[in-house]
């Protein structure tokens, strides 16, 4: 098991990771990422790792620290969806890696980025403090991306990363199916208390499962399992070469960056 870091702060309405510093942006009026990470630097900590899992890009946090080398930006996104920034070859001198995956992303490609790229760069930056952004609409039933995620897969990211620094800070982000957000984000707050989240909900928190409501078709007739269970049925995959590719190329940027 990862190393638990000292501190640990858990904010699952934080994740605004679009906003600007003069708009808002994306559902995100101010981006409470980059405002923590400021008061980190602030406080003296110059050396700041954001891992950001959401489906969408982290444009905002990317924007305010791409020129700052306290700051290594790490993002994993669907390609080609809005806000459509984020490839592969943008910004090649810049502390900003990202990471844009094809639509129906799986677990084992997860797992695959998470050991190839995120854990050895993260690792090698010796950071101070860790940022993780947990958007939960990467995962299979959010109806705002085509990636595939179980929530296990997200899990497995922070167990896998929180013992990278003494200090970490997890935000939410994105999510757009409530029964999908709240198992996914409670599970979060199981595994950073090192508790294993695949056990079925406590009574009380299966009443809040059942009394959520959804004006999407798919919230018309919930499954039984989004009630009764917090982890989802494992969705591994294949592991296609266009996942293989961005790793390749976000390994030769950081080689090529130092
Ligand atoms: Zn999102």
């Amino acid at each position: 098991m990862a190393e638990q870091p000292a501190g640990i702060v858990y904010s699952p309405a934080s994740g605004t990771h679009h906003a600007r510093p003069g708009r808002a942006s994306g559902f995100c009026y101010l981006n409470a990422p980059v405002l923590g990470i400021l008061a980190l630097l602030d406080s003296g900590i110059d050396r700041v790792l954001y891992v950001d899992l959401d489906a969408h890009h982290g444009d905002g946090v990317e924007d305010a620290f791409a020129d700052d080398d306290r700051v290594l930006t790490l993002s994993v996104h669907e390609d080609g969806r809005w806000p459509f920034t984020g490839k592969a070859e943008d910004r090649p001198d810049a502390m900003a890696v990202n990471l844009p995956v094809p639509p129906a992303f799986n677990d084992t490609e997860m797992d695959y980025l998470l050991e190839t790229v995120i854990l050895p760069m993260g690792r090698a930056f010796h950071p101070q403090a860790l940022v993780i952004q947990t958007g939960a609409d990467a995962l299979a039933e959010d109806p705002l991306s085509r990636l595939e995620l179980s929530n296990g897969a997200l899990w497995r990211a922070v167990r896998a990363l929180m013992g990278l620094a003494p200090r970490l800070m997890v935000v939410g982000g994105g999510g757009y199916n409530p029964w999908s957000v709240g198992r996914c984000w409670a599970g979060i707050w199981a595994v950073l208390n090192g508790i294993d989240p695949a056990v079925p909900p406590t009574p009380e928190a299966e009443g809040v499962l059942r009394s959520l409501s959804w004006s999407r078709a798919a919230g018309r007739n919930p499954p039984e399992h989004w009630f009764t269970t917090l982890a989802d049925a494992p969705r591994p995959g294949p592991l296609r070469d266009e996942v293989r590719r961005v790793a390749a190329a976000a390994i030769t940027k950081m080689v090529r960056t130092g």
